[in-house]
C-alpha cells in the first residue's frame, strides 16, 4: 500500500516510474556518479513513460498530476538515483511555475515530454538569498528584455530546454521579476561544471548572461511580482519535493545497509553484523528516522491541499527536515556499513555524498530553522 494516496492514474505513473527506477535508473546511477555526468537515459526512459508531463494539465497533453504524485515519483527515483530526482524535482518546479504563467506553446512541449526544465534562481551576489536577485532584466528595443547575470549553481545547467529565471524587476517596486527563458537564447553561456561533492549528476554549473535578448512577453507573472510567485508556488514545491528526495534516499541507504548487516559477517564465529544490538539500533532509528518524515511529508501535502492554517509552517518544516536528517540516518548508514562503505565497496558512500547537498541548497537549512522560528514567534518572516 503506497501511502501518497494517487488516484488511479497517479498510481499508474507512479508504478512506471518505480519500474524505471529499478530497470534504468538503479544500473546508471554509478556511473551517472562517477562521470558526473547528466542522467540523459534516465531522462529519455522517463519523457518515453510520459513522466516528465506528469504535473502538465490534461488539456496540455499532460497527465495533470499535482505536487502529491510529483513527491510520490521524485521519491522512487532517489532510492535509485538522488541526482536524477533532483533533474525530475526542478522539472516539476518549473513547470509548476509555467503551468500557471507561461504560454501555451510551452505549456503544450512540457506536456508533450519535449521540453525540461529547472530554476535559475542563485546568483553569485545574492547566493543563498534567491528572493533578493542582484541581475538585471531591461527593456530594449523590439519588445525585447536584455538579461544580464551571473548565475551561481543551476541544476541541469545546459542541459535542460527552459530556464525559469530570476532577475531584478526591469522598472518600479519589488524584488524581483521571473522569466522564461530558452537554454538556446544567444548571450547565455554555461561556465565549467562544478566537481561536487554530491549530486554529482545533477550537472549544476553557473551561467552567465550578457546581452541576452528574450521577448518581453515571456515574463512569468508581473514585473517586479517574482517574489510572490517564488513563495506562492516554488517554495511548497521545491520544499515538499525535496523533503521526498530525501526520503527517498534515506531509504535508498537503509536497504543497502540492512543488506550488508545482514548478508556480511564474522568468519570466525559465523555471526552477522546485524546480531550487534549497538548496529541493530543504527538501524531501527533510521527507520523510526525515515517515517518521522514521511509522515511530515503526507502531513504537509494534506496541509498543503486542504488549505489548512499550518500548511505554510509545513512547507518551511518540509525541506528542512529531511535535509538535516538525511545527514544523521547516513552518518548512521556509514557507521553500520564501516569499512566497506568508506572503501566505496557499496552505494551507501554516495547516498552518503548526496545527502550532503539539501542542506545547503536555498533555502539553507540554517535559514530555514530561523524562518520556522519567526513563524512559531509570530513574526514576519522577511523582515
Ligand atoms: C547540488 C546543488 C544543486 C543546485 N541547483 C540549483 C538550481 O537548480 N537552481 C538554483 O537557483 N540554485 C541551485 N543551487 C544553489 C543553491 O540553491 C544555493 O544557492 C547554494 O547552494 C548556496 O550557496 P552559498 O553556499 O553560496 O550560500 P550562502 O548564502 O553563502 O550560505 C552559506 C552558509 O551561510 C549560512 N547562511 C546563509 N544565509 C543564512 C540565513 N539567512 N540565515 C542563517 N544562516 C545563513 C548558512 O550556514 C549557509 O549554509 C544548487 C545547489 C546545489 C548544492
Amino acid at each position: 500500500m503506497q501511502p501518497y494516496k494517487l488516484d488511479a492514474k497517479g498510481n499508474e505513473l507512479l508504478a512506471a516510474a518505480g519500474k524505471l527506477a529499478v530497470e534504468v535508473i538503479r544500473k546508471n546511477a554509478a556511473d551517472v556518479d562517477e562521470a558526473a555526468r547528466f542522467p540523459r537515459e534516465n531522462i529519455d526512459a522517463m519523457r518515453n513513460a510520459g513522466l516528465l508531463g506528469l504535473v502538465s494539465a490534461g488539456d496540455m497533453g499532460g497527465h495533470g498530476q499535482g505536487l502529491r504524485a510529483a513527491a510520490a515519483v521524485c521519491e522512487t527515483i532517489a532510492r535509485e538515483c538522488p541526482s536524477t530526482a533532483m533533474v525530475t524535482k526542478m522539472h516539476y518546479c518549473g513547470t509548476a511555475v509555467i503551468e500557471k504563467h507561461g504560454s501555451q506553446e510551452v505549456r503544450r512541449d512540457i506536456g508533450a515530454g519535449k521540453l525540461v526544465t529547472t530554476l535559475a534562481f542563485s546568483e553569485y551576489g545574492s547566493r543563498s538569498h534567491f528572493w533578493l536577485p542582484v541581475s538585471s532584466a531591461t527593456p530594449v528595443a523590439d519588445n525585447k528584455i536584455r538579461l544580464d547575470a551571473n548565475k551561481q549553481l543551476i541544476t541541469s545547467a545546459g542541459e535542460c530546454d527552459i530556464y525559469v529565471w530570476s532577475s531584478k524587476p526591469t522598472q518600479g517596486e519589488g524584488l524581483s521579476s521571473i522569466w522564461c527563458v530558452p537554454m538556446k537564447t544567444p548571450g547565455l553561456t554555461v561556465g565549467k561544471k562544478y566537481d561536487g561533492l554530491g549530486l554529482r549528476g545533477n550537472c549544476s554549473a553557473p551561467i552567465i548572461a550578457r546581452e541576452a535578448l528574450i521577448p518581453a512577453s515571456n515574463i512569468l507573472g508581473e514585473d517586479g511580482k517574482g517574489f510572490d510567485l517564488m513563495m506562492g508556488i516554488v517554495l511548497p514545491w521545491f520544499s515538499v519535493q525535496n523533503l521526498a528526495i530525501s526520503v527517498g534516499l534515506m531509504e535508498g541507504a537503509l536497504e543497502r545497509t540492512v543488506k550488508h548487516v545482514t548478508g556480511q559477517g564474522y568468519e570466525y564465529s559465523g555471526s552477522r553484523i546485524a546480531e550487534f544490538p549497538q548496529v541493530r539500533g543504527y538501524v531501527a532509528r533510521m527507520r523510526t528516522r525515515i517515517d518521522m518524515c514521511r509522515a511530515l511529508l503526507i502531513d504537509a501535502l494534506d496541509a498543503i491541499e486542504q488549505g489548512r492554517e499550518d500548511a505554510t509552517l509545513r512547507v518551511l518544516q518540509a525541506k528542512v527536515s529531511g535535509a538535516d536528517t538525511a545527514l544523521e540516518v547516513l552518518d548512521m548508514a556509514m557507521r553500520c556499513c564501516g569499512g566497506a562503505a568508506f572503501r566505496k565497496d557499496s552505494a551507501i558512500e554516495r547516498y552518503f555524498r548526496d545527502s550532503r547537498a539539501a542542506s545547503v541548497m536555498a533555502p539553507v537549512s540554517d535559514a530555514m530553522w530561523d524562518f520556522i522560528g519567526k513563524a512559531v514567534c509570530g513574526m514576519p518572516l522577511f523582515a
